[in-house]
């Protein structure tokens, strides 16, 4: 199959870049990032980079394609923001700041400004929509020298994935993130951790007892989460080499995002990353 990148060879211009973000961003319907008036915009004659500016009538400012996004005030030329999003959607999981500088040519500090920036923009899919059907949840220590910080995770099966640093294994910890992300009277299997039995207020409740050597009776198993925590640990070892606490969220946010969409196509997540990074950055939190 050909690479998206290659495919996308024409993408290496400012122009067809600028196109691009304008497409997804405004969805045919300009807005003002400043007062959400859609009906008194008109083009501004200055035109640069091939990024458009507006004028709204409504609050009397102009405002571009790009105001308010990750794209603002940043020197890095807008086809290399872009063309680092494919490289990204291309890699196994994510993608490390420094192959990044190889690959689109800026220096590691931009390179991992640039990872940080889109990493935020996707820290809103965690809060989108709430899981349902057969869910599986579970915890996991992730360290990193002398970080530790405890995971919890919950999988849909064949579904999307959100995963939260939690203070501790408590039963409140690990309630509230399930009551307010998992739909209620969903099926949620779980280890034996006794924290986990508040679950059963809420949800259809099942165990398996890892201690006693039950891994999976009939369809009650936590094998996907426990796959996750695999796979996740892999690429933060392998890929970043350890991660700082303080930043393992955006890490987690853009394993998510990548796990979540599995499904879709290439051109289908370029689509939807595309769209979220260009999000307001107030809108983001
Ligand atoms: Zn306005």
């Amino acid at each position: 199959m050909q690479k998206i990148s290659k495919k996308f060879t024409i993408i290496k211009n400012n122009l067809v870049a600028a196109r691009i973000l304008r497409k997804q961003r405004w969805k045919g319907q300009i807005a003002c990032p400043r007062c959400g008036c859609v009906n008194d915009i008109s083009p501004h004659s200055i035109f640069k980079n091939g990024i458009k500016r507006y004028f709204c009538h409504n609050c009397m400012k102009t405002f571009t394609d790009i105001t308010g996004t990750i794209y603002e005030k940043t020197k890095v030329p807008l086809w290399k923001w872009v063309y680092g999003l494919i490289i990204l959607l291309e890699s196994t999981g994510s993608l490390s700041a420094a192959e990044l500088s190889r690959n689109i040519e800026v220096s590691y500090p931009t390179a991992l400004k640039m990872m940080r920036k889109i990493r935020s923009t996707l820290q809103n899919d965690r809060f989108e929509g709430t899981l349902k059907g057969i869910c599986e949840s579970d915890e996991a220590w992730i360290s990193h020298k002398k970080n530790q910080q405890i995971l919890l995770g919950t999988v849909e099966r064949n579904g999307r994935l959100k995963l939260f640093p939690i203070m501790d294994r408590s039963d409140t910890s690990l309630y509230f993130p399930h009551r307010k992300y998992v739909e209620k009277g969903s099926m949620v299997c779980t280890d034996s951790l006794s924290t986990y039995n508040n679950l059963n207020h809420r949800y259809i409740h099942h165990t398996v007892n890892h201690s006693a050597k039950q891994f999976a009776w009939r369809h009650v198993h936590t094998n996907t989460i426990e796959g996750v925590w695999s796979m996740l640990k892999g690429v933060l070892r392998t890929i970043h080499h350890g991660v700082w606490k303080r930043y393992l969220q955006g890490y987690c946010d853009l394993f998510s995002f990548m796990y979540s969409h599995r499904f879709l196509s290439l051109s289908d997540r370029f689509s939807l990353l595309i769209s979220k990074s260009c999000q307001p950055r107030s809108c983001l939190y």
